[in-house]
Formats: structure tokens, sequence, C-alpha cells
């Protein structure tokens, strides 16, 4: 299944609607693996990944329904602080990387899930405690989450500025929009588009370790490009629009209090639009739609 195309950046990709982090009763979650599943398909999602706590699901014994699933696991090594990390790490199995991770750095857990061909986004830094600092000191990670709903009750859901400090320091890092599903009211506040010409596992797991994806709230985006100096979009009608550059450096094309009506598509040219280019490292464009969602696309890099 699929929840449509996209134009992205001059691909002609399909849309799938994922849920890549989530908890069941194999650990903390209130629902079981099968409940699960089921709860995501009937909301149309496309892909669902289990990553509870330091086990593994058996997901190639479950029925998917019409979803793909993912294998994954969130590991804890210690980390800053004597806090431990939370890894969300998708496309290893059981042998892969231990589920009990005592002894090993969390340098030491990220290398042997990619030897085994997963991927790793640091999940929730804010929430944790850490900054972007913390984060770089990791080497191969694909990314961070930018909001994880089951992060909003201590009001740590949004990791917006740490994105931005790594981004502006030269770390190429996507960026993850999740539930981290426990319980029911946890679900299907933010999703991950990925943007794949198929849902084998591994077009998934690649287009995630590349940055193609967008993530949201609710909000889509149909056409993404990127050509000689000129940013474009196309989009679902949102009431605020923003390109997010380095430190003081962005463009607002709408603001949520402007009148009129919501826009669904940009095109900004640099450096008419920002100035002093040369001082910007990315691009990222940030919707919002009337009722306050965010959606977020990976950031273009300009050097
Ligand atoms: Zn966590
Ligand atoms: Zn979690």
């Amino acid at each position: 299944m699929s929840s449509g195309k996209i134009d992205f950046y001059g691909k002609d990709l399909r849309v799938y609607k994922s849920c890549l982090h989530t908890h069941s009763t194999v650990s903390d979650g209130r629902f079981s693996p099968e409940e699960v599943i089921r709860m995501y398909a009937e909301k149309g999602y496309d892909v669902l990944a289990f990553t509870d706590h330091r086990r593994y699901n058996p997901v190639d014994e479950y029925d998917p329904r019409t979803m793909r699933l993912l294998s994954g696991i969130e590991l804890h090594p210690e980390g800053p602080f004597g806090r431990a990390w939370h890894l969300l790490t998708l496309g290893v199995r059981e042998g892969d990387v231990p589920g009990d991770t005592a002894g090993m750095t969390a340098q030491q857990v990220i290398d042997a899930a990619k030897r085994a061909g997963g991927i790793v986004f640091a999940a929730h830094p804010y929430w944790c405690g850490f900054q972007h600092e913390h984060v770089s000191s990791l080497a191969g990670i694909s990314g961070i989450e930018v909001w994880n709903t089951s992060c909003r009750y201590i009001g740590k859901a949004y990791n917006m500025q740490i994105w931005d400090d790594l981004l502006m320091r030269g770390h190429r890092l996507g960026a993850l929009a999740v539930d981290d599903t426990h319980r029911a009211e946890e679900c299907f506040f933010g999703w991950t588009m990925i943007c794949a010409p198929d849902d084998s596992e591994s077009s998934l797991l690649s287009a995630l370790d590349s940055g193609s994806f967008y993530s949201t709230q609710g909000p889509e985006f149909y056409r993404l490009n990127w050509k000689d100096g000129v940013l474009e979009a196309e989009f679902s009608p949102c009431t605020e629009v923003i390109i997010v550059s380095s430190s003081c450096y962005g463009h607002c094309v709408r603001r949520q209090e402007e009148p009129g009506s919501p826009v669904s598509s940009l095109r900004v040219e640099l450096p008419r639009a920002l100035a002093e280019p040369q001082n910007l490292k990315y691009l990222r464009i940030q919707l919002r739609d009337r009722e306050g969602r965010y959606a977020w696309s990976m950031p273009v890099y300009l050097q």
C-alpha cells in the first residue's frame, strides 16, 4: 500500500505513511502487537516499526494486515549525565545487536546496528536532557526525532532547536515525527512520510537514512524542488510557511496571523529572499496549517 505520490526533487516517488516508534506489551506498551497493528492499519498507515525497549518483536510471525512491518528496537546504552540514550534502531532483528547493552558504549551499539544493516536515530533528545553537542558525538546516526507525541506531557515533544543547532554545525541529519506509542492517547499525532520507489525494507531504510522523507502532524507535501538557487514546493493549504536556515537566516513566506486564504505553494530564490547565501548551511521548509499542525521537509544542504 502507499498513501500517494510525490515529486521529490525531480524523482517520481511513492509516499508511505509510517509509524516508526512503537511500543507494545512486549515492553511497556498497553496494547499487544496485534492490537497495535490493527489500530494503525485502520488509520491508513502503510508502514509500522516495532521498537520495544530492549526487546525484539518477531514481526515476520505477525499478520501485517495492509502494512509493511519493520523490525526494530529501542536501545539504552549509557549517555551523558549518567542518563540512558534512547536509540531508535530500525532494520535489525534478534541476534543483530543485544537488547541488553550493558557494558557497550552508544557508539558500539550504533556501529553494531549499522554492521547488521540497520539505521539509528537519537530519539527525543530534548526529553532526555541532551543537547546538540551530545547528539553530535554519535557517529553514523541518520538523525533525531523532531516530534515525539509521548514526550508532550512534560512539554518536550519538539526538537526543532536541537535539529537546527546540529544542521548549522554541518551535521547532515534528518528528523522523524513519531508517536512513541505506549497508550491510546499517544496515537496518530505525528508520523513520517517515507518517499521511496517501493515499500521493500531496503528501500524504506535507505530512504530514511538518506533524508528521502518528510515529517508531519497533518500537512502534506506534493512536490519539492531545488534547482539553480530556487527552492519550490507544493503542499496542502497552510497558514504559516517558513524557510528555516542557519543562525539568524531564514525567510517567512506566510505568517500564521496574516489575513487571507492559506497558501499551498512557494517559490523562493536565493539570494533575493535570503541575504548572504554564502553563510547558509541548509534550507528546510516548515509548514503549519490552520489547526496549528506542523510539517517539516528534510534539509537541502548548501555546503
Ligand atoms: Zn524513548
Ligand atoms: Zn520509545
